[in-house]
């Protein structure tokens, strides 16, 4: 079932104003999980012994695991925004260049924020955070910008890409609030009014280069520095402090489950190298095909939230 939602804000003082039209469809969130098999008793068994027989589970997740909280990704087949579009991330030394590219990145996040930050966790967040909490889980490590995770109250986590929730000067390196950035782009912006279409993994919008252009950014507070989320754009690479950590949890743990990523991005993909050097069992719940299904010992094909809160951590 299809639906319209139409959303219109507006700020307290002046009149900026946004109307963010969206296809929906069951509250946007069957737009965006490719369609699956029912979920298999069998296979759920599986992965049952798997987690039961784990003593320092690390898992990894990627965009598969919140696209049941309506935020889409980039690479699924016929639903991921490569097939449904032909737009394509920002890439890291455009933004960093070029204050025209900052503009526009920075104007179709403003509108695209509001709604990007609203996301929810979905059942599969809540199950690994609960696992967490009951001591199955050893270390969470995410590919995944949206914060779904923290939100869900995991703490044991490395978010790879870093968090759309927090923003970086290029300059002084000082880390801000997203949501205080929102507040700096409003004041700057009184008058301006745009309509966005669609949605981005990365909370990115579309919109005209007319809009773009009457777009202010504003610059880092404490030293005019340009302003960038803090993530890891297309082009740039994870901080080799961060690969180490997350190279030590990998050989620190007894096992790996992969939850919602086709594995091909290699930031994510080299974790796996790692674990099967170790010869951790490996097993891999994610709709469609993976760079790692035959390094795996156990591959399902089910939405994650759905399938991890069937799993009993005890
Ligand atoms: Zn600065």
């Amino acid at each position: 079932m299809k639906m319209n939602v139409g959303l219109t804000l507006r700020a307290a003082k002046g009149c900026w104003r946004l109307n963010l039209s969206q296809q929906c469809a069951h509250g946007s969130i069957g737009l965006f999980v490719p369609p699956s098999p029912p979920v298999d008793p069998e296979k759920v068994k599986e992965l049952q012994r798997f987690v039961s027989l784990s003593k320092r589970l690390l898992v990894m997740t990627g965009a598969g695991v919140s696209t049941e909280s309506g935020i889409p990704d980039y690479r699924s087949e016929k639903v991921g925004l490569y097939a449904r579009t032909d737009r394509r991330p920002i890439q890291h030394r455009d933004f960093v260049q070029r204050a025209p590219v900052r503009q526009r990145y920075w104007a179709r996040n403003f509108v695209g924020w509001p709604r990007f930050s609203s996301h929810q966790p979905n059942p599969a967040h809540w199950a690994l955070s609960s696992w967490e909490r009951l001591g199955k889980l050893y270390w969470l490590v995410t590919q995944n910008v949206d914060a779904l995770h923290t939100k869900a109250g995991s703490q044991r986590l490395t978010e790879l890409h870093g968090c759309m929730h927090r923003v970086l000067c290029l300059a002084c390196g000082e880390q801000t609030p997203r949501g205080v950035l929102q507040e700096r782009f409003e004041a700057l912006n009184p008058t301006w009014r745009a309509e966005a279409h669609g949605l981005a993994p990365d909370g990115d919008v579309f919109l005209t280069e007319e809009q773009v252009q009457s777009f202010r950014v504003p610059s880092c507070a404490r030293c005019g520095g340009p302003l960038k989320p803090d993530v890891v754009f297309f082009g740039d690479t994870v901080s080799p402090d961060k690969v180490d950590f997350v190279h030590r949890r990998v050989k620190e743990a007894d096992s790996l489950l992969v939850v919602g990523s086709s594995l091909q991005v290699y930031s994510g993909y080299r974790f796996i190298l790692t674990a099967r050097e170790k010869k951790l069992p490996i097993a891999i719940l994610n709709i469609g095909p993976t760079r790692s299904d035959h390094l795996a010992c156990l591959k399902l094909d089910s939405r994650c939230g759905e399938l991890l809160p069937l799993i009993d951590p005890q």
